[in-house]
């Protein structure tokens, strides 16, 4: 495999960043995870407007242009023959002197990292094998006002405090109030007597390019949607339940707690209609 870093392509395994990188020493970095379907990058603009929106809650000014990044996407997608492919692209401040207070981002570093993918879309097939396991961990949310749930950044300690809690697939985060947010990588979705919710963007929940697409594809179908906020109850007193990522997709709930959930019908017709738009425009 090659990996892209700092503008050249080199061999995964000499792909290294300084010790003193601060997107190591402190997570001050900004991510992205996307995926190719058949050589290109799915809801490239949403990606780069909310890599923007991270860089932009860091002060992260690191003058790589949208434009550049997605070539690099793509050097590194042909460099490794991939066309359906999971990528990563990473945009950290980069070294500087030993102090917490940041400097110029004059000289970022710049990762992107890629692995295979089974073909999506229609003829596709699923990365994941069963629908997942959930479990509602007692590991809060990191409250907005402490940390922007928008941004997306190398701290990922409050995903992995929750992931630790639990063997399930997946862990459900509740805010400090008790209300129900997201997955420690996913956002919620459940259906109840024939209405779409999912938890408010106002809670500190990362907006998921994947939410919005299905959101956009609810409303297409003529499926009635409500935005709230909801408790655990109201998750557990559901007909259908599934999770979204860019890597996943459509992922139904198998069960919640000790709740199971059948896959339903509008799961199924939400995930149809999203390889149908991935097959449309992209293979
Ligand atoms: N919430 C969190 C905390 C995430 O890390 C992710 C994965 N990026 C998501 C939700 C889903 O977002 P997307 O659909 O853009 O992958």
């Amino acid at each position: 495999m090659q990996f892209h870093v700092n503008g050249t392509l080199v061999p995964a395994e000499e792909a290294t960043v300084n010790v003193r990188d601060r997107g190591f020493m402190y997570g001050d970095a900004a991510f992205e995870t996307l995926r190719a379907y058949d050589g290109t990058v799915f809801e490239w603009d949403a990606h780069a407007e909310r890599l923007d929106k991270t860089c932009e809650v860091l002060s992260l000014d690191h003058g790589i242009s949208d434009d550049d990044l997605r070539s690099r996407i793509r050097e590194t997608l042909t460099a490794n023959d991939l066309r359906d492919a999971y990528v990563k692209c990473s945009i950290t401040r980069g070294v500087q002197p030993g102090k917490l207070t940041p400097g110029p981002a004059d000289d970022p570093t710049v990762v992107v990292i890629v692995a295979e993918l089974p073909r999506g879309g229609t003829g596709g097939e699923s990365v994941w094998n069963d629908p997942a396991t959930v479990e509602v961990v007692k590991t809060r949310r990191v409250p907005s006002k402490a940390l922007p749930a928008h941004a997306k950044t190398h701290n990922y300690l409050n995903g992995i405090l929750a992931r630790l809690e639990t063997e399930a697939d997946e862990a459900l985060m509740l805010d400090s109030a008790g209300t129900v947010t997201e997955g420690a990588t996913s956002n919620l979705f459940f259906v109840r007597e024939g209405v779409l919710h999912t938890p408010s963007l106002s809670g500190p929940i990362l907006p998921g390019i994947t939410r919005s697409v299905v959101l956009e594809l609810a409303d297409e179908d003529g499926i009635p949607t409500r935005i709230g906020r909801y408790t655990p109850a109201d998750v557990r007193d559901a007909d259908e339940v599934f999770m979204t990522n860019t890597t996943w997709e459509v992922r139904p709930v198998g069960c919640l707690d000790d709740i199971a959930f059948e896959v339903g019908p509008i799961t199924r017709e939400l995930a149809t209609a999203f390889d149908a738009l991935v097959e449309a425009r992209h293979y």
